[in-house]
């Protein structure tokens, strides 16, 4: 019976709503597309046969990476200032709060939207707006507040619920409508201070009933502005989920064991370790995987390995008395425990002195374990499992059969990755990453036609990261396109802006393969030209020859660098000589301008045989129409070299190193 409140909660909670709110279920159909979501956006439910609609149309700002956060999305997520496409094609700005819920028995995720024109595309005919009225007033609680957070009226559901008086609630404030603990107060706190600052904000909360009692409800709390007064009130509009939320965590308990041993499963683990560390406790982290356990299952039927299982988790159970333990797969454990490292090894012993028997033989069996420690070594869940697993892998490859801590150099190396990736964060939030430039020059003339952009970081923590490892690191973390993003952006309003004093120069910006994988790359970029009124044929985009082996495989890169071309963009071959050169990508992809690897250029004057290469690398350049470029020139000779193998344009420390973007006025009238 409860399940059957839940969806239809959730489900009228998104067709009532009095913003444009949908659902999607788990294979990216359209399932739920309210009124509103018609009569705003323009689309009819039908438009959308799949997900892939949604993305392409609707939503089609959204990066892949945004995406993917919102289809993994475990809890409520709030993403701002998104653009919404319309059916008619133009574009609004919105709000949107996402949701992983259960609608229909089915794992679904919610869309609510506030656009930014805020309901002013609600009918406005007194009828409309006395039906709107009447229907929240039916189906939600509402409460409204003075700008100072004093009740002014509420309805006869909020009063029937909250077990209030109209008299009594009156002079209550806000915060009394929350329990008295502190994490309540401060989840009041919370909300006040976004209504506020005239932002909607939206959740799950508890709250208190006059008699004490406490009652979860989902709450959306919206500021309203009155010109007149200058001041904000606040709505605070409510629908009661004490049942479902009674489910959940009934659901939870069940979801959070594991069925054969009693153990605890990795979700429950997650929350107990995040606990841990949020109380700052010292443990141990310990996973011990079993070795071959397949071999071991092959050999065997169900039910001697459960007895295995069982078995071994006894032994655990007696080992580590007292520390937390879990199941997280089939034949991997974690123990949580404060014992020290000798002692958490001595389990092989122990478990050598007390074999498990199958039938009459004591079954083989040994342990591959890594330790971490928190907060020591890693200091979040991911990383202490990472970390672990890295650990085992080590093991393994030594041949199993041992609990080793992380050592010392992986555990740097973790540390410092994970440190970079988090400052990383930081630093793109607070724009703290700079931009300096490069010139290159044309041999013909002698002059600077263009610039190359690096992307600068220095921290105040960590100080200096170079690209070397900053890129690395942020591809793996998705953070790449966040870089590339901020560098489109500097690079092309820079260009935009010497334009504008006369300095005509092409703007070089490095990209990464995994940038192209969001396939509304083209367009952000053909957008960011348009914003910052930079013309395409500006803008160079730097591809390394690891990216066109990539790109070569995949149709959807070729499309966008294609589109990009026609445009007006130049593509430029980055490292040329230190990867996998093929003529076959160079005929497939829009490339314009070949860069010789600086490795070369280095040692140009060294040898005879690398003058016999670049010349080579030159003429076929040449031969391939495109323009070549040297890199990375330190010296007249070099210079002098590449002049005469006739080669079109260098850069190099003998022109200038890369300089802030004030600097290179200077430097052309040098
Ligand atoms: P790259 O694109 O091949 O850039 C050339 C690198 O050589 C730059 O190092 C530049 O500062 C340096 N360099 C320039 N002239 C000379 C010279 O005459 N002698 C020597 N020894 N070095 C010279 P940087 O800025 O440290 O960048 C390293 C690499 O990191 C770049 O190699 C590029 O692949 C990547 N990178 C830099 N900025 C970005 C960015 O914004 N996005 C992406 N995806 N990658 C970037
Ligand atoms: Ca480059
Ligand atoms: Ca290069």
């Amino acid at each position: 019976m409860n399940l059957k409140i839940m969806q239809s909660c959730e489900e009228k909670l998104l067709l009532d709503a009095p913003f444009p709110s949908f659902a999607l279920n788990k294979n990216g159909q359209i399932t739920i597309w309210n009124p509103i979501c018609e009569q705003y956006l323009g689309y009819k439910k039908e438009d959308f046969k799949n997900i892939n609609t949604l993305k392409d149309q609707l939503l089609s700002t959204l990066s892949e990476n945004m995406w993917q956060r919102i289809l993994d999305a475990q809890e409520f997520i709030r993403i701002n200032n998104i653009q919404l496409l319309h059916k008619n094609e133009t574009l609004s700005k919105a709000d949107i709060i996402i949701i992983p819920c259960l609608i229909n028995g089915e794992h679904s995720i919610a869309f609510y939207c506030f656009p930014e024109e805020q309901f002013a595309f609600l009918g406005d005919s007194e009828q409309e707006l006395n039906d709107l009225k009447n229907g929240i007033l039916s189906s939600f609680m509402v409460v409204n507040l003075d700008h100072e957070g004093f009740i002014i009226s509420c309805n006869p559901l909020f009063l029937k619920t909250s077990k209030w008086t109209p008299k009594r609630v009156l002079k209550k404030n806000f915060w009394q409508l929350f329990p008295e603990d502190e994490e309540s107060q401060q989840m009041a706190d919370t909300i006040w201070n976004t209504i506020s600052k005239g932002k909607i904000w939206q959740g799950d909360v508890q709250k208190t009933k006059k008699t004490g009692e406490t009652y979860w409800v989902h709450l959306t709390a919206i500021p309203t502005y009155s010109q007149k007064e200058q001041k904000y009130s606040y709505i605070l509009i409510e629908q009661d989920i004490t049942n479902e939320k009674e489910l959940q965590q009934k659901l939870e308990k069940i979801a959070y064991v594991d069925a054969e041993t009693g153990l605890m499963n990795v979700h429950r683990l997650e929350n107990v370790v995040k606990k841990m560390i949020a109380e700052q406790q010292n443990f141990y982290f310990v996973y011990l995987s079993i070795d071959k356990f397949y071999t071991l299952k092959e050999l065997h039927n169900v039910e001697v390995e459960s007895n295995f299982i069982l078995e071994f988790t006894k032994r655990l159970k007696i080992y580590f008395q007292d520390s937390v333990l879990a199941r997280v797969n089939e034949s991997d454990f974690i123990v949580i425990t404060p014992l020290g490292e000798w002692f958490i090894q001595g389990f092989l012993t122990y478990l050598k002195q007390h074999p498990i028997y199958i039938g009459h033989r004591a079954m083989p069996i040994t342990i591959s374990g890594g330790i971490t420690r928190s907060p020591q070594d890693q200091s979040n869940f991911t990383q202490l499992m990472n970390a672990s697993l890295a650990t085992i892998a080590d093991v393994r490859k030594a041949g199993g059969d041992n609990i080793l801590s992380l050592s010392e150099s992986a555990h740097k190396k973790l540390s410092r990755k994970s440190i970079i990736e988090k400052r990383l964060l930081l630093a793109l939030d607070q724009h703290n990453l700079k931009v300096l430039y490069q010139p290159q020059v044309d041999l013909k003339t002698g002059k600077i036609y263009a610039v190359e952009a690096f992307v600068r970081w220095e921290d105040e923590e960590i100080g200096v990261v170079s690209p070397d490892e900053l890129i690395p690191v942020a591809e793996e973390s998705g953070l790449i396109n966040n870089i590339g993003s901020f560098m489109i952006e500097e690079a092309c309003k820079q260009a935009a802006q010497w334009q504008q004093q006369g300095i005509e120069l092409k703007v070089g910006i490095n990209l990464s393969v995994r940038e192209f994988r969001d396939k509304n790359m083209a367009k952000f970029i053909l957008d960011t030209l348009m914003k910052t009124g930079c013309p395409a044929n500006l803008v160079q985009l730097e591809i390394t020859e690891k990216f066109a082996l990539e790109a070569e495989a995949e149709t959807s890169i070729i499309q966008q660098m294609r589109k990009l071309e026609e445009e007006g963009i130049t593509f430029v071959l980055d490292d040329f000589g230190t990867g996998y050169a093929s003529f076959r990508y160079m005929q497939l992809l829009p490339i314009q301008i070949l860069k010789i690897d600086q490795t070369y250029i280095q040692s140009l004057t060294k040898s005879d045989k690398t003058q016999r290469l670049i010349n080579g690398i030159v003429h076929f350049g040449k031969s391939m129409n495109l323009t070549v470029l040297a890199e990375g020139v330190e010296t007249e000779e070099q210079k002098q070299l590449l002049e005469q193998y006739d080669c079109d344009a260098i850069q190099g420390y003998l022109i200038s190193k890369p300089v802030t973007a004030d600097k290179i006025p200077q430097l052309l009238s040098s």
